[in-house]
């Protein structure tokens, strides 16, 4: 008589382990629109001087910060861009020593401007 599996359940993320994480990108820098944080169920943004990121550590992959983005600067980690690679390291190093964020706040002044300029990584205050 053949065995009746019973069908597999949802694995529960503390038992998946921590291999995902979202990262927030250079569209970010000098823009600082605060939209993310205030979804963010685990408190996991940091805020530097001109962008905020993402502690890998304790992001639980729940992509809802991702589509609050006005500038569209967080990616899933299997979705980043080549060109944004450096911000895999980036967050989890910035986060480490940058101030945790969890409310909303002004944008600078300026940051419409910033919002569509390339290559700003160079720009980026730590
Ligand atoms: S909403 Fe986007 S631009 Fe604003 S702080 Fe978050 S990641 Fe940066
Ligand atoms: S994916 Fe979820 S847990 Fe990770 S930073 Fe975004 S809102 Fe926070």
């Amino acid at each position: 008589m053949p065995v009746r599996l019973r069908p597999r359940a949802p694995i529960p993320y503390v038992m998946r382990g921590k291999e995902m994480t979202f990262v927030v990108t250079e569209q970010c820098i000098r823009c600082k629109y605060t939209d993310c944080v205030e979804v963010c169920p685990v408190d996991c943004f940091y805020e530097g001087p001109n962008i905020l990121v993402i502690n890998p550590d304790e992001c639980i992959d729940c992509a809802l910060c991702e589509p609050e983005c006005p500038v569209n600067a967080i990616y899933s980690e299997d979705d980043l861009p080549e060109k944004y690679q450096p911000y895999l390291a980036l967050n989890k190093e910035l986060a480490e020593k940058w101030p945790n964020i969890n409310r909303i706040k002004d944008a600078p002044a300026d940051a419409d401007q910033w919002a569509n300029v390339p290559d700003k990584l160079k720009l980026l205050e730590k």
